[in-house]
């Protein structure tokens, strides 16, 4: 018995305590941080690679604590979802952009916005559906359809509700477009291009990083530009950071570009100020 004691003992290492009281006193700042609505969107430009356009804008949170920082999403979406926090924050962030948005088409700046969705979002703890919420949050801001689209990624498919699917058809009749996100990350992506209403393609940041250093990546980017062409998806490369890495891709036949290189993610007043001055890339 005491072996088995000390075993236990043992799994709760001093480092584990320390990780899980820090996720439990993360997770009570969350509650708190969605409860006041403490997050602001930050807006990052995706370019026309023909035209050096800026065509939409993709939407990303931003949580600054008092006691902790800034805190990246990759940090607490994560456990916004396993505790259920992503529904009135995905709505909270659905609204927010969407305000955001109304703004600048009143600025005749027409330009469409990219929402991510996670997963949980596709029926929420009330059993709403995510298409009743965006065609709601739709209708309530004034917005067509068509200057929204959403960002999923596969893993949607794979380990969430069998309705997903039918509700992310739903979405798509409704008009807004459906991108998958950290394409090539996953494990068949595949076959989820054609099983998904999947309108366009984003080939993930750790491809685009490895372009220009060695030849047998430079192959696997130019095979995934190929199969996009072939299933009629345009692509947008993410990550962008380097005028070589967007030659590169442009010349391939790549459709659009995010990234650093040609703008951070900016707040909204930022945002307004660029696109009110903006000159193809
Ligand atoms: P993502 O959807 O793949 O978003 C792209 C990430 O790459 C963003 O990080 C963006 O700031 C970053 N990025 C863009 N261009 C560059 C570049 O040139 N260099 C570098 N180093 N990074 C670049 P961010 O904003 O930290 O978001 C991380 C992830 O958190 C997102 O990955 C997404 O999975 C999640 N996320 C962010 N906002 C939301 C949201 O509103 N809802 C949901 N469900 N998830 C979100
Ligand atoms: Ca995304
Ligand atoms: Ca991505
Ligand atoms: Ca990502």
């Amino acid at each position: 018995a005491k072996r088995d004691g000390r075993a236990h003992y043992q799994y709760f290492s001093p480092e584990m305590n320390v990780e899980m009281l820090a996720r439990m006193h993360l997770e009570q700042r969350l509650r708190k941080a969605v409860k006041l609505s403490e997050f602001y969107l930050e807006y990052q430009p995706i370019i026309d690679m023909r035209s050096g356009a800026i065509t939409s804008v993709e939407a990303l949170i931003r949580w600054q604590d008092p006691e902790f920082g800034l805190i990246s999403p990759e940090d607490f979406i994560p456990i916004a979802e396993e505790t259920g926090l992503i529904d009135p924050l995905g709505e909270w962030i659905l609204h927010q952009a969407l305000t955001d948005l109304a703004q600048l088409h009143a600025q005749g700046l027409m330009i469409s916005m990219a929402i991510n969705v996670s997963g949980r979002q596709c029926i929420n703890s009330k059993g709403i559906s995510f298409y009743n919420v965006l065609k709601d949050a739709l209708a309530e801001h004034a917005i067509a359809a068509k200057y929204i689209h959403i960002e999923i990624t596969e893993s949607i498919l794979i380990e969430d509700k069998p309705q997903c699917l039918q509700i992310l058809d739903a979405i798509k009749q409704l008009g807004v477009d459906i991108y998958l996100d950290d394409f090539g990350t996953g494990y068949s992506a595949l076959s989820y291009l054609t099983q998904c209403p999947i309108s366009v393609i984003k080939i993930d940041k750790s491809f685009i990083d490895k372009v220009l250093v060695n030849t047998s990546d430079k192959k696997l980017i130019k095979a995934i530009v190929m199969m996009a062409k072939n299933l009629d998806l345009p692509l947008v490369a993410e990550g962008v950071e380097t005028v070589e890495q967007w030659d590169f891709l442009r010349d391939l036949g790549c459709d659009y570009a995010q990234g650093y290189l040609m703008s951070k993610p900016l707040s909204n007043i930022k945002l307004l100020a660029h696109l009110l001055q903006a000159k193809p890339f």
